[in-house]
């Protein structure tokens, strides 16, 4: 019989409302009695429930690495994972999972639900008994996330709706499996060679996302880089890579003294970077900045902390070049 680790980080999937009327996390002994479908696909479940769930807005680096050691330490013992995971910043966990599990020969499968699981109408048990199939199953060995009827690869996705069913997308890639009558993967993008499992930590590493909207002060900016030392900086460009950063400006100065890595990524959530097309982002090549291409904020701002983490000079910079794990 197969062997799923269910770890439970918190969410939406999970939660109740208090008195008060807000959305808190409940005990994982009480998410199971909502699907007991689970205990009918011929599989041990193990739960594996954090101390304390989270709301996501909560989850950063050291979840990451929890989350991360917890696959890690048990690898052997279990045929897939599965991630209860709060949705607003699940693509940000399933990007740095994709990056810290670089390697790895089992499904770990990120979901969560928009309603609880407890509440009538919930899309928690759909999400929750497919996610375990798909683990179950064993095609595709990687980071992924699956919601309402898509299987997105880790480092490819962002949550794009607050409300609806389908609320995350992957507007630059291609997905990994959906659902119709039945599951159909797609073949020629579910990763078929693998490597070795190696497990990289993350640290606390400050990075600066710097967004240069209309009206944002670039001499505050700037003075805001001088004062911190940041390990990098990811640089929210316009459309194919414009910027209101000049050579000469105060940030312009800034950035070129400090010797630290800089990744442009694209506002735009469709289509990606390309460093030179306009005057306007020239900018970027005299900087030696790093050109994200079709890679999501989520994944350039988690490759950017794990980089930093376990890499310096040109290794790191190597590290944020070349492609990982499908994320260009
Ligand atoms: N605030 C919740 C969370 O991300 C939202 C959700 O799970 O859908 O934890």
């Amino acid at each position: 019989m197969k062997k799923i680790k269910v770890i439970y980080t918190g969410g939406t999937i999970g939660m109740i409302k208090s008195d008060e009327g807000v959305y808190v996390p409940f005990s994982v002994d009480n998410l199971l009695s909502f699907v007991p479908e689970a205990n009918q696909l011929g599989i041990e479940l193990i739960i594996d429930s954090f101390a304390e769930p989270l709301d996501s807005a909560f989850v950063g680096p050291s979840e990451w690495n929890e989350i991360a050691s917890r696959i890690f330490e048990d690898y052997n013992e279990f045929d897939g994972f599965v991630i209860l995971h709060g949705t607003d910043t699940m693509a940000y966990t399933s990007s740095a999972l994709s990056f810290m599990l670089k390697g790895i020969d089992k499904p770990v499968i990120l979901t969560g639900s928009q309603i609880p699981i407890c509440e009538e109408g919930t899309d928690g048990i759909g999400n929750f008994i497919n996610s375990i199939k798909i683990a179950k199953e064993g095609l595709v060995n990687e980071v992924a996330i699956w919601f309402d009827k898509t299987l997105f690869r880790g480092a490819n996705v962002s949550k794009i709706d607050t409300a609806d069913f389908d609320g995350f997308a992957s507007l630059n890639h291609p997905v990994l499996a959906t659902l119709g009558n039945e599951l159909k993967y797609n073949k020629d993008v579910v990763f078929l060679d693998k490597k070795e499992l190696v497990f990289k930590k993350c640290k606390e590493v400050s990075i600066k996302v710097l967004d240069l909207s209309p009206g944002v002060s670039i001499d505050a900016e700037a003075e805001q880089i001088r004062n911190h030392s940041y390990a990098g900086i990811i640089l929210k460009t316009f459309g194919t890579g414009t910027t209101r950063m000049q050579e000469g400006d105060a940030l312009f100065e800034v950035i070129s003294n400090q010797n630290i890595p800089v990744i442009a990524v694209s506002e735009c959530l469709k289509g990606g970077v390309e460093i030179g097309k306009y005057e306007a982002g020239s900018v970027l090549g005299k900087l030696e900045v790093i050109s994200g291409e079709k890679m999501t904020k989520e994944a350039a701002l988690t490759k950017l902390i794990i980089g930093c983490s376990n890499f310096e000079g040109s290794e790191l910079l190597d590290f944020l070049e070349e492609n990982q794990v499908g994320e260009f």
